[in-house]
């Protein structure tokens, strides 16, 4: 095992994979369908990592310190046979914990083979239980209904089930204290995502940013919260317990309330590239290294030289940054995943 750190000694202990770049949904913070149409040139599947350069990437990853995968897309059920690709990850040795996030419409489907293959956790977004809303932000596609039907099959299998809200002013900050107030009964944890100017495609404005000083101010009035500490170094969610009940909530304050500092991440794209943030503007190309004659020694030393010399801090520099920098072209969330 060789731990590499980076140029602000953050570790690198948690790999997202984006197994697809397509999504069923089309939420307009992340895939917008004016941008995402139907003539959108999703990637070949011949472009695309197959399960067993996944799996020997995972490997290369562990002996380099990473210890948590989460599993993302686009949409990663999309993706035919996953709980295969679930079960290969899982016997990686060094791996200690996998998850997924998913938009749950497939969730209820498949739910018992992702347990079974060694699936830990699970993230699914919902950003309202107005269905009117809920489909407003998602594009007009799927159904409150089937989303909630997947948590409660997660749940019923054992998956420890985290719910995703996106909240964006003047779409869906009224459902902040409903979305509470039915995860509290349903004693499932609660996720707020401030909105964030990721990708290029999104028409982010700081304006539409609910902060989470506000959000937790609502909830509270709801249901007296007290904060807790974090589960580990590095957790990107604050979180709040409800003082009369064993539940709790988060808030990721990407833009208010930036956790750069122990920001221990690398993300691979669908097709293989490297990303050290998830507000990156480059990768670095490890098919090319997998599918050449280079062994996992040489793949290992490429993505160690990476890691080494990462200085990403995006977030924590997102007010400081001139226009220039504001108008570099980032790597879209849906091909990065979140
Ligand atoms: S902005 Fe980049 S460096 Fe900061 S927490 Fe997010 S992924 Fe990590």
């Amino acid at each position: 095992m060789n731990h590499v750190l980076d140029q602000l000694q953050r570790p690198l202990r948690d790999l997202r994979i984006s197994v697809t770049d397509r999504c069923n949904f089309r939420c307009s913070y992340c895939m917008p369908a004016e941008v995402f149409g139907p003539d959108f040139a999703f990637l070949p599947n011949d472009k695309i990592l197959s399960f067993e350069e996944i799996e020997r990437l995972v490997k290369i990853f562990v002996q380099l310190g990473v210890k948590k995968i989460r599993i993302t897309g686009g949409e990663p059920l999309l993706r035919i046979d996953l709980p295969k690709l679930v079960g290969m990850i899982n016997e990686v040795e060094g791996v200690e914990d996998i998850a997924m996030t998913t938009n749950g419409t497939l969730l209820k489907k498949y739910a018992q083979q992702l347990k079974d293959a060694g699936l830990v956790r699970v993230s699914v977004s919902l950003d309202s239980l107005d269905e009117e809303r809920f489909l407003d932000m998602n594009g007009r596609r799927g159904k409150v209904k089937t989303v909630l039907e997947g948590i409660e099959k997660a749940a019923e299998v054992g998956l420890q089930v985290k719910i995703n809200m996106v909240v964006k002013k003047g779409k869906n900050e009224q459902d902040i204290v409903q979305m509470a107030e039915f995860f509290k009964e349903k004693q499932h944890i609660l996720r707020y995502i401030e909105y964030m100017d990721v990708g290029n495609s999104n028409g982010w404005k700081l304006d539409d940013v609910v902060e989470k000083k506000d959000i937790v101010e609502q909830v509270n009035a709801f249901s007296p919260l007290e904060k807790v500490a974090p589960n580990y170094k590095g957790e990107v969610a604050s979180r709040y317990e409800y003082k009369d009940k064993k539940t709790e909530i988060g808030v990721i304050s990407s833009v208010t309330d930036s956790f750069c500092s122990s920001c221990s991440r690398a993300r691979i794209s669908a097709e293989g590239k490297l990303y050290t943030c998830l507000f990156a503007t480059k990768g670095t190309d490890l098919r090319e290294l997998l599918r050449s004659d280079k062994d996992d020694k040489a793949i290992s030393t490429s993505i160690s030289s990476v890691w080494e010399n990462r200085k990403d801090r995006y977030s924590d520099e997102r007010n400081e940054q001139t226009m220039e920098e504001r108008k570099k072209s980032k790597i879209e969330m849906s091909h990065i995943g979140g």
